[in-house]
Parts: structure tokens; C-alpha cells; sequence
């Protein structure tokens, strides 16, 4: 006997993620996908089946966010996630945040790099049915050299703090990336650029040379493991594309070198431009500068058209979104690459869907399982109200998402999640900056 629930959408317009065009189609699952269309209403005719009506709704894979961070929590800065988190709350927390993703439709996340080691300790959780969340591919602790990332002095000469290890010499990062193997990461993560104070080039600079990215390379394919690059400008792009990198983050700022290079390695590219659109949208609303905004809005311009340029010469291009800072908090963004993929690239709807389905799951070894509802493929389902094929942004529509299914099991979406605070000194502390010009100039006396 069978024992497991059977689901039956029907009346939707189904997007299967094939790139083939939507059709009004019935679709049913248990946790793998059974049958669609008449063979899906003959399946369940004399069955005893859940049955869901999804007239004027979309039916489509679950999104694949190709570049989260669920261990982070939201910093407002560096400061705070490289100083005030600890390992074990670290962990519990994201397994709270991370049904938030799970309720905006994303039913498979790429996690790039990890606070300590949460992120493959979620993702084993949530295997074993601990806690909900999406399906998950993780790195451990992005690897940098001495120069750094993005967070200036708080990188170390040597050793790790918050998400990096500091790998200085090549022998280190053989050693770094053999020990994440050996404690279950899914990819190894390099961040071959950052920022300087006196830097004289746009984006980032290359901070790896290119002997060691073919290193780094060479040692994660030795053990099995694919590799990422955090690559924003143009020859860190080019030469992670050379090295053989199986995925490229932002890949923004390509000249024609790097443009060649992406092409001829069809390596897949997860722009994520949402970062940015956020803060060019709603800088004002947040403090940022204008001079900040401006500077995202340009990157945006710029690296669309190139990153069109590779789309259309055969690059994959997957959707992420940097969930997990204070400016793309979980559950919020997760549709917004869709809509620069449209606006600013230029695809139609339907190719958005793909980068947001098909492109993603592909990019992190998933395809055969995920990404397109194929007969006999994991039942990875939403149901969106409205039309998503002729408008993405449906995707983003506050109670738009009506059901998520991840390999056949509904997700509560009707249960708020409970109110949560911060736990004390999970937030970095600022002297306050109002008090202290009002008592510099008399406007405030003590006590007050
Ligand atoms: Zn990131």
C-alpha cells in the first residue's frame, strides 16, 4: 500500500522550469513528481489525494537563491558579525531564520561561505528533519589572503575571524581547504577580491594571483568539491573563468578579456545585483550616501550589459540575492534578482523563471533531482497567486506565495512565525554620536 500523501494541483498555469512555454496543466506529487496533465487527473481519480485549486495561480518550481547568507542574522556591520556572535546561539538562530526563506518559495539556497561552522550544521539538520528549511549546499569560511575582503583592518594577517580563513601561503591553502573537507563542506569559496584604502581601479581589486586560484582549484577538484569566486571586476573574473572555477559570484565589471573567458568556460554566473538594487532604491530610506547609491545604480547599468553579452553567448546565469544582512533581511528579497534580470538584462519573464529554477539548481550540481517538474524529480513546488510568467514581481507580492512544497511536504504557511528579539549584546553597541554633540554644546544636561 501506499502510504504517502498525494497532492493534486489543478487548473494552474503550469511553469515546469523547461523553458517551454506555461500551459493550464494539473501536476501530482508525493515526494517525488508522479504525473502531470490527464495522466495526473487519471492517477487520481480513484485515489484518495489532496486536492488544491490553483486557478489564476502560478505552479512552478521552488526558487533556487544561489547565494544567501543564513548565518549572519542581519549584521548592520562587520564589527557586529565578526564580534559579537556566538557559535552555538549563531546556529539556533538560523534554523529560526531560515523558514523564512523556506515561506518566500525558495526551496533550495546556496550558502557560500559560514560564521563558524553553522551553515553545515543547519544544513545537516534540516536533512535529518530536524527543522524545516530548504534544501542547502554550503561552503565553509571563505578563504581570503593577507590583503582581505570587504572589511578592511578587521581581517587578520593570519588565521580566521567571522566568515574567512586567512590562507597567506599556498601551503595554507591546501591545508584550508582539505580541512573543509574534511568537515563536510559542498564547495570551497574564495574571495578573490577586496577593498583597499587607496585603491585606484573600479570594483574591487584581485587580491589572489592567478597560480594560486589554479591551486585552490586543483586541490578542491582533487577531493571532489567544486569552487566559487567572489569576483568583482574584471580580472579576478576572467582568471577564476581560466582557473577553472565552477561558479563566479557578482562577476561584475567585465572587460572583453573577462567576457571572453566566462564564455569560453560557460561557468555559471550568479550576478547578485539585489544587494545593490536595494540600496540604490531605498538608500535615502536607510542613511546611505548618494554618492553610494549612485555608485550601485552604475554597477547595475554597467554589469548588465555585459552580463547580457554572456547570457545570450550561452553563460548560465543563476539568481541570488545576499539574504542575510540588514539591508536583505530572509524571506524579503528573494524575487528581486528576477526583476533586475528583466529590467535591467532584458530577459523575458520566462527566462528570468529559468535563472531563478533550472539555472540554479544545475549551477549547484542539482539538476537531475530539482529545477524543472519533470516525472519522478523531487516534488519541489510553489503555488503563486497571479501570473508569474507575465510578471515576476508577483513573486513578491506580500501573501502572493500560497503554497510551498519541498519534496512533496507542505510548508505551514499559515502559522506566523513567533516574535523574536535579540538576544543581549547580539547587536554592536554605538556610543551615541546625538548625545554626545548635544552635551559638546550645552544642549543637554545631565540627567535629562
Ligand atoms: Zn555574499
Amino acid at each position: 500500500m501506499d502510504a504517502a500523501i498525494i497532492t493534486l494541483i489543478e487548473s494552474g498555469i503550469l511553469y515546469d522550469g523547461s523553458g517551454s512555454p506555461p500551459q493550464l496543466e494539473a501536476i501530482a506529487f508525493s515526494d517525488r513528481i508522479l504525473a502531470r496533465g490527464e495522466e495526473a487527473l487519471a492517477y487520481c481519480a480513484d485515489r484518495k489525494v489532496t486536492r488544491i485549486d490553483a486557478r489564476g495561480m502560478t505552479v512552478m518550481p521552488g526558487l533556487v537563491d544561489a547565494h544567501c547568507h543564513i548565518s549572519f542574522d542581519e549584521p548592520f556591520s562587520n564589527d557586529e558579525l565578526f564580534f559579537h556572535r556566538r557559535e552555538g546561539l549563531a546556529a539556533i538562530i538560523a534554523a529560526y531564520n531560515v523558514r523564512k526563506v523556506l515561506r518566500a518559495g525558495v526551496t533550495t539556497m546556496f550558502d557560500a561561505d559560514t560564521i563558524f561552522d553553522v551553515s553545515l550544521d543547519l544544513r545537516d539538520a534540516i536533512e535529518c528533519g530536524v527543522t524545516p528549511g530548504p534544501r542547502m549546499r554550503c561552503g565553509g569560511n571563505a578563504l581570503f589572503t593577507s590583503v582581505g575582503g570587504t572589511a578592511g583592518l578587521l581581517v587578520p594577517d593570519e588565521g580566521g575571524i567571522g566568515y574567512l580563513k586567512v590562507t597567506p601561503s599556498k601551503d595554507d591553502i591546501v591545508a584550508e581547504i582539505r580541512r573543509q573537507a574534511k568537515r563536510g563542506a559542498d564547495w570551497i569559496k574564495i574571495h578573490v577580491t577586496g577593498l583597499i584604502p587607496r585603491q585606484r581601479s573600479e570594483g574591487e581589486i584581485q587580491v589572489w594571483s592567478f597560480e594560486e586560484l589554479v591551486l585552490a582549484a586543483a586541490t578542491a577538484h582533487d577531493l571532489g568539491l567544486p569552487i566559487v569566486g567572489h569576483c568583482r571586476n574584471a580580472t579576478s573574473t576572467r582568471d577564476a573563468a581560466r582557473a577553472g572555477f565552477d561558479m563566479i559570484l557578482h562577476a561584475t565589471y567585465m572587460d572583453d578579456a573577462a567576457l571572453e573567458a566566462v564564455i569560453a568556460a560557460k561557468v555559471p554566473i550568479v550576478p547578485t545585483l539585489t544587494f545593490q538594487a536595494v540600496l540604490a532604491d531605498h538608500g535615502k530610506m536607510i542613511g546611505a550616501s548618494a554618492y553610494l547609491q549612485d555608485l550601485f545604480a552604475k554597477e547595475i547599468e554597467q554589469s548588465s550589459r555585459q552580463l547580457r553579452i554572456a547570457y545570450d553567448a550561452g553563460v548560465p546565469l543563476a539568481c541570488g540575492t545576499e539574504s542575510g544582512f540588514s539591508i536583505t533581511p530572509y524571506g524579503e528579497w528573494h524575487w528581486r534578482e528576477l526583476q533586475i534580470l528583466v529590467e535591467n538584462l532584458g530577459l523575458t519573464p520566462l527566462q528570468a523563471l529559468r535563472c531563478a529554477t533550472f539555472e540554479g539548481a544545475r549551477a549547484l550540481g542539482l539538476a537531475d533531482r530539482i529545477g524543472t517538474l519533470e516525472v519522478g524529480k523531487d516534488a519541489d513546488i510553489i503555488v503563486v497567486a497571479g501570473d508569474c510568467t507575465q510578471d515576476v514581481t508577483l513573486l513578491g507580492e506580500k501573501g502572493g506565495i500560497a503554497h510551498v512544497f519541498q519534496a512533496g511536504k507542505a510548508t505551514d504557511l499559515a502559522t506566523p512565525l513567533p516574535e523574536r528579539r535579540d538576544p543581549p549584546s547580539w547587536r554592536v553597541s554605538n556610543y551615541s554620536r546625538v548625545a554626545a554633540t548635544r552635551l559638546a554644546t550645552g544642549h543637554w544636561k545631565a540627567g535629562e
